[in-house]
């Protein structure tokens, strides 16, 4: 069977290489330019707020919700709004606990350090991560042997913001550490068509209220792709007509891009499909799933599940993944007749 290419596809809500996410002008500054995620926005300006007024650092805060939906925009704000410095790092960046530490002791009273994807850092790691959050202090050993000595190494009071796709995948001693958690979801199309208006307003793109609607509509829910599809249909509004993105050049570019009117492309039809076809409908195991479309099973959790089981074409169920009727409806293929879920499951292996 063909490979699939989830990664690099303009639906991926994930960073495609060469996108330089961290610096762009799309980025909002302040949380009132945030759009969308009222919940999450409005307990955190609360807890901002009171940090300042007491001039104490925030309670470390934690992330986590699929990717693209804004984790890194909001840590940006949070140092911002607080008037400090942000530091950005990663879970897999930080390789041995020296690299956290000589991060740690370059850190300004106050700052804020960004860790992406904390769920991947290691169990070396997180145990210098627990007193630097708690008591603001690391002890760090230099030596070996009898020659071994220990520092007791006070920090400047930072703030943590840790970002996860997983919270699940966090130990519990970590995850009680953060005095904040929020979670941030899947963005509704109307809250995509206002973020999809200011980007065109700050690139200079030109786009009317529909055409912005068309674009949202097909986004899976995540800022990161509105943006990009955003840049893609200007070049088709920009060399199919006057420049202007409207609902009839979104659809056309979108027709062209093979992205369908619920932001679905062919990767996702084809494993819609695959389910159907080869599952019966589901239950398939996750990972039988995977080496049959060839993508890691991360990837599909991570990545494509989200959003199909937003739309309620699929199910995730103790034995596997189930298509909907609402899937097979979308992809033209008759729902399979329900069988004993067990036989299936077996006879797929
Ligand atoms: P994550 O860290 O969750 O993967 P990012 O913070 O990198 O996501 O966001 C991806 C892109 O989407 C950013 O470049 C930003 O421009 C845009 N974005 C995310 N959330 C919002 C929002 N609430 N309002 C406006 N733009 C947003």
């Amino acid at each position: 069977m063909e490979d699939f290419d989830f990664e690099n596809r303009i639906v991926s809500p994930t960073e495609i290489m060469g996108e330089n996410d961290n610096d762009n002008p799309l980025r909002p500054k302040k949380l009132d330019d945030y759009i969308g995620q009222d919940k999450a926005k409005e307990n955190l300006a609360v807890f901002i707020e009171a940090a300042k007024q007491r001039n104490e650092t925030l309670d470390h805060v934690l992330l986590y919700g699929p990717p693209g939906l804004g984790k890194t925009t909001l840590s940006g704000i949070i140092a911002n709004e607080l008037g400090v410095n942000l530091r950005i790092t990663s879970g897999p960046a930080i390789e041995k606990p020296g690299d956290l530490a000589a991060l740690l002791t370059n850190l300004n009273e106050g700052d804020v350090l960004f860790i992406d994807e904390i769920h991947r850092i290691s169990r070396a790691v997180e145990e210098i991560l627990y007193p630097a959050m708690e008591d603001f202090a690391i002890d760090i050993i230099t030596g070996k042997g009898q020659m071994a000595v220990s520092y007791h190494l006070p920090l400047p009071h930072f703030t943590l913001v840790g970002a996860t796709t997983r919270a699940g995948q966090l130990t519990a001693p970590l995850r009680d550490r953060f005095g904040v958690s929020l979670r941030l979801e899947l963005y509704t199309p109307e809250e995509l068509a206002k973020i999809v208006k200011r980007s065109a307003a700050i690139l200079g793109i030109p786009v009317d209220d529909e055409g912005a609607l068309e674009i949202a509509s097909r986004s899976r829910g995540t800022p990161r792709i509105a943006n990009r599809m955003l840049k893609r249909v200007r070049d088709f509004a920009q060399v199919m007509s006057d420049g202007v993105i409207t609902l009839k050049t979104a659809q056309i570019a979108l027709e062209r891009l093979e992205i369908d009117e619920l932001g679905l492309d062919s990767n996702d039809r084809r494993m819609l499909n695959a389910i159907v076809k080869f599952y019966r409908g589901g239950p398939v195991g996750l990972e039988t799933l995977a080496a049959a479309i060839g993508e890691e099973a991360v990837t599909i959790e991570d990545v494509i599940e989200p959003y199909l089981m937003q739309i309620g074409f699929l199910n995730r169920t103790p034995r596997g993944r189930c298509i909907t009727r609402a899937g097979c409806l979308h992809i033209g293929l008759e729902m399979p007749d329900m069988q004993d879920p067990q036989i299936k499951f077996e006879d797929q292996g």
